[in-house]
């Protein structure tokens, strides 16, 4: 049974200008930029140097710690350069630069398991961990870490396949064209938890997908459940999602597995099943190109680490007056200002906008109205947190919970001020975690030097 979410909002889709395209694969770029960090954790290390030959799937960089992933080849062809490169999250960020060579060879290590229905819960994760699958509908957690930290504590698993971001349909083409790929995944999810069922959760303006997945269930005798939800934005955050399909509320400042729950986004579930059944690691991704902006919006398929000028070239290019480029979905995605950018694990959607899609205000204070409280899915006071954000009053910003914030976007979608909300969520979040880190730090030095001057 369906259970609802408090607050969320009800933005136009934008999905028909790709939701009945077909994914097309890119023809491969002369060159990949694959950068080390694609993921939550310790970056990953390059393993390789510039003149070495590689091919698709080869492990380039391992990983840099526990909670971190190995990085693959993309395309076969010589490494020309190991470099900080510009960064989809801001700055740079060492990468490591493959000239292509177009034959496409496969590394000797990617083989299927020799046995896979015969694979323990162990084996199936320490797959997982080698083919460096991560959250890939953009939270970009290391997947193998969800799995090993819920065995045995887990009694219910969700697959998130509601793409509530508006424009973004990656997701829905995939369940339209690889069904055996989610169901399989799921089945070997439901086998590593040890649990006689999975759930898959899915918006209700996906229904042609959801009889292609029904028919797949039903042929296979897969144990998958499939909850259908009415369209809301945010239906996909992992604490809405939970809440949807048991009815249990995850508690302030928890993970889904406080309460027994794991989610797993469509993607890495389809990359469980490819690393499985094909031995391939994460090298490919399928990315939303949309928007105003865009000459040919569609789903594209494209090596890891292609630059995104690639994309916009094979939609026929950007329109002269694109002001704004995002990668991810207009609610929770980023700002992107060069096109040298590169697709990473994590990239589900390209968007160029043209038109008047942003409504900003330069100067705009709030009025007060409250519309932001009454969409906010975790319960927050939006307005609050604001003013405590803009006056840095750090403590009192902590004290109104802006660390429980999912950067959802709803309360800046239906702010009639157009006040930047989420913007200054994140930069709030970002003080308090750095405060609490030199607190530490200075807490930590201190003990050090107390025990030193102790033992002299
Ligand atoms: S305060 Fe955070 S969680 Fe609440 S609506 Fe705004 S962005 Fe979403
Ligand atoms: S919606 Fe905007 S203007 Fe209204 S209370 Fe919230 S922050 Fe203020």
């Amino acid at each position: 049974m369906a259970h609802a979410f408090f607050g969320g909002v009800h933005p136009n889709d934008m999905k028909a200008a790709t939701k009945d395209k077909a994914i097309e694969q890119l023809a491969a770029p002369a060159q990949v930029v694959i950068p080390m960090s694609m993921h939550i954790g310790a970056p990953s290390k390059p393993i390789v140097a510039v003149g070495d030959k590689v091919k698709v799937g080869q492990m380039i960089g391992e990983p840099g710690g526990f909670v971190s992933v190995p990085v693959h080849a993309s395309v076969s062809g010589t490494v020309v350069a190991v470099e900080p490169r510009p960064f989809s999250m801001g700055g740079y960020m060492t990468a490591v630069v493959i000239e292509n060579d177009f034959q496409n060879t496969l590394s000797e290590d990617v083989k299927p398991a020799a046995d896979p229905e015969g694979l323990t819960p162990e084996q199936l994760c320490e797959i997982v961990k080698n083919a460096g699958i991560v959250g890939m509908g953009g939270a970009t957690f290391p997947t193998h870490v969800k799995i090993s930290s819920g065995f045995g504590k887990i009694d219910t698993v969700i697959i998130n396949a509601a793409e509530c971001e508006p424009y973004i349909t990656g997701d829905h083409r995939t369940m339209l064209e690889r069904p055996e790929e989610v169901v399989g995944g799921a089945k070997l999810l439901a086998k590593m938890f040890g649990l006689d069922k999975v759930h898959l959760g899915i918006e209700d303006n996906k229904m042609n997908a959801v009889e292609v997945l029904k028919k797949v269930i039903e042929e296979t005798k897969a144990p998958v459940v499939l909850d259908v939800f009415h369209t809301r934005y945010p239906q996909g955050a992992e604490k809405q999602l939970c809440q949807a399909v048991t009815g249990r509320q995850v508690p302030p400042g928890a993970l889904p597995s406080a309460i027994g729950c794991a989610v797993f986004n469509l993607n890495t579930v389809c990359a469980i099943y490819r690393a499985v059944y094909q031995g391939m690691p994460v090298v490919n991704k399928v990315v939303t190109v949309s928007g105003s902006g865009v000459i040919e919006p569609k789903n594209i398929e494209c090596p890891i680490g292609t630059p995104i000028s690639k994309l916009f070239d094979a939609c026929g290019g950007l329109k002269e007056e694109t002001y704004k480029l995002i990668m991810g979905g207009p609610m929770m995605g980023l700002a992107q200002y060069s096109t040298e950018v590169s697709v990473g694990k994590g990239t589900g959607a390209m968007l160029a906008f043209a038109e008047d899609e942003e409504r900003t205000s330069e100067t705009s204070s709030c009025i007060r109205c409250g519309k932001c409280v009454g969409v906010c899915p975790m319960h927050l006071e939006p307005l609050y947190m604001f003013k405590y954000g803009e006056k840095n009053l750090l403590d009192a910003a902590e004290a109104a919970n802006v660390l429980d914030c999912i950067e959802c976007g709803a309360c800046t979608y239906n702010c009639p001020a157009r006040l930047h909300l989420v913007h200054m969520f994140r930069t709030t979040k970002q003080k308090i975690n750095d405060a609490k880190r030199a607190a530490k730090a200075k807490a930590d030095a201190e003990a050090a030097a107390a025990a030193a001057k102790k033992e002299a």
